[in-house]
């Protein structure tokens, strides 16, 4: 379905195409979504990315029309999310508060890989106006008031595993509480009254996609497992999020990908977004006092 909408960026010259606008377009997932966007039969791209170093890599990445590559940043303007988001039938949400290692931390964990001593990690942080709850609070929230704006159908939104956990590892990083905020922002867009599509990948790998069976589960209970799968290639969860967007259903849902050589490698998406039938629960969302907060203003 492509909405007749005047639109200041013509993704495709073929209108019969759905426009699918992509944030974090230059990033890891992002790009590799975008890429699979391209080069489909039935989807008109539009990146949105933060530098024009960004957009020349991803445009000789992806072969795609300069019109199809918005530089700018989804904090700053409203404008760059309205433009990228004008006729759009979906927004795919790739962004993500990127934390930053430092570099002094990595002493103890060179010594500690010398001396055999468990545990020690290094340390990171975020860039001080680009923490998460910046970047995946209200960034993310205001991509979704842009897509209600636009009269979007469907968000895609890739979060992370780890969201039912408060003391989870990742929410230590930079003193970020990252999963605590993109879980806010998951519960905004549930909220919303949007179609959606909240995808919640283990740990991210960058090899290749379609080698591995792709596993759904819900609300970390992949966690559980000490032994099972944890993670899964970049190119997996982009094309979860491609075939996401044929889903009349509302879904949340946890993935994982196994060891190449055990199971089969996903083909049939349908059948695999149906082996799960339950979505993730957000109960504990119920009294959030910050999403309740936008919740009881009817926005
Ligand atoms: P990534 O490469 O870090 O990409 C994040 C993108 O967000 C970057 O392209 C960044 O732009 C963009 N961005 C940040 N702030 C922005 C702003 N203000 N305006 C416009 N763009 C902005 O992402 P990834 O590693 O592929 O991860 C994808 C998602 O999966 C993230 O939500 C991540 O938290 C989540 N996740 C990660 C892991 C893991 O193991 N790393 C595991 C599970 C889930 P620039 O390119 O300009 O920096």
């Amino acid at each position: 379905m492509l909405r007749a909408k005047a639109s200041p960026i013509s993704a495709s010259a073929d209108q019969s195409k759905q426009k699918v606008a992509v944030t974090g377009a230059g990033g890891r997932t992002g790009s590799l979504v975008f890429q699979k966007l391209v080069s489909s039969s039935k989807y008109a791209p539009v990146g949105v990315v933060r530098s024009e170093k960004s957009k020349d890599g991803l445009l000789k990445k992806s072969g795609a029309a300069p019109e199809q590559v918005i530089v700018g940043d989804i904090m700053e303007s409203p404008a760059v999310l309205d433009r990228a988001m004008a006729g759009a039938d979906a927004l795919v949400i790739a962004t993500s508060a990127v934390p930053k290692i430092k570099p002094l931390s990595l002493i103890p964990v060179i010594l500690a890989k010398i001396t055999g001593k468990e545990g020690v990690r290094p340390q990171f942080t975020f860039k001080e106006d680009q923490m998460p709850e910046q970047i995946d609070w209200i960034g993310q929230k205001l991509q979704i008031d842009a897509a209600k704006r636009a009269g979007v159908r469907k968000v895609v939104l890739v979060g992370s595993m780890g969201g039912t956990q408060k003391d989870n590892f990742l929410n230590t990083i930079g003193d970020g509480q990252i999963l605590v905020w993109k879980r806010r922002a998951e519960k905004y867009l549930i909220d919303s009254g949007l179609g959606y599509c909240i995808i919640h990948p283990g740990g991210l790998k960058d090899d290749e996609g379609g080698m591995r069976e792709i596993v759904l589960n819900v609300d970390d209970i992949f966690l559980e497992d000490k032994a099972g799968p944890r993670s899964i290639p970049r190119a997996d969860v982009a094309e979860l999020c491609v075939q996401s967007l044929e889903l009349t259903e509302n879904r949340s849902i946890d993935c994982v990908a196994r060891n190449p050589g055990e199971g089969k490698p996903t083909v049939d998406f349908a059948a695999l977004f149906s082996s799960m039938g339950r979505n993730c629960s957000y109960s504990d969302m119920k009294n959030d006092p910050v999403v309740g907060s936008f919740a009881s203003k009817g926005v």
